[in-house]
């Protein structure tokens, strides 16, 4: 369930009155000295060296970070772990990003966890394809982070530190 606060930061005049803005370095630097723990994200990706790859660079902006290596087993992991975001590859085995996300978002347990489609494809056909299954949002492979740390922040609420 997406279910952890936005720490606040008191000693950081932000020069908006009453919006609180948190960058996600803030934010892990915030969350370790409060011990509350970072974002989790379940990726669910096929190919071993996207998964090992972007699993590294989450984990080093630090995220938690789950692995899942297709379609059927981001369904098991994304009700048993409850994560705060998923990353979803849409070409998978078994069953693909598509119909999984199609599932998650129909299912009431499942249905707020923001979900951002990654696909090697980079038509705005296919862009509209995730967002009808139901992606919160998408991006294009090969994965751009900081472009992708700027839209996981987006459905997390924070802002990504420059
Ligand atoms: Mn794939």
């Amino acid at each position: 369930m997406f279910d952890w606060e936005e720490p606040k930061i008191d000693d950081e005049p932000r020069g908006h009155p009453g919006v609180s803005v948190i960058k996600v370095g803030d934010l892990k630097r915030v969350r370790e000295s409060e011990r509350i723990p970072m974002p989790k994200i379940l990726l669910v990706e096929d190919n071993e060296m996207n998964r090992d790859m972007l699993s590294r660079r989450l984990l080093r902006h630090g995220f938690e970070v789950l692995i899942a290596i297709d379609g059927m087993q981001g369904l098991e992991m994304a009700h048993s772990e409850a994560p705060d975001l998923i990353l979803m590859d849409m070409s998978l085995p078994e069953i693909d990003g598509w119909e999984a996300t199609r599932r998650l978002k129909a299912d009431p347990a499942t249905q707020p966890i923001p979900i951002i489609a990654l696909t090697a494809h980079a038509m705005v056909s296919d862009k509209e394809k995730a967002m009808r299954a139901g992606c919160n949002d998408y991006d294009s492979k090969p994965v751009d982070l900081k472009r992708l740390l700027s839209k996981i922040s987006g459905q997390l609420g924070v802002t990504r530190a420059e």
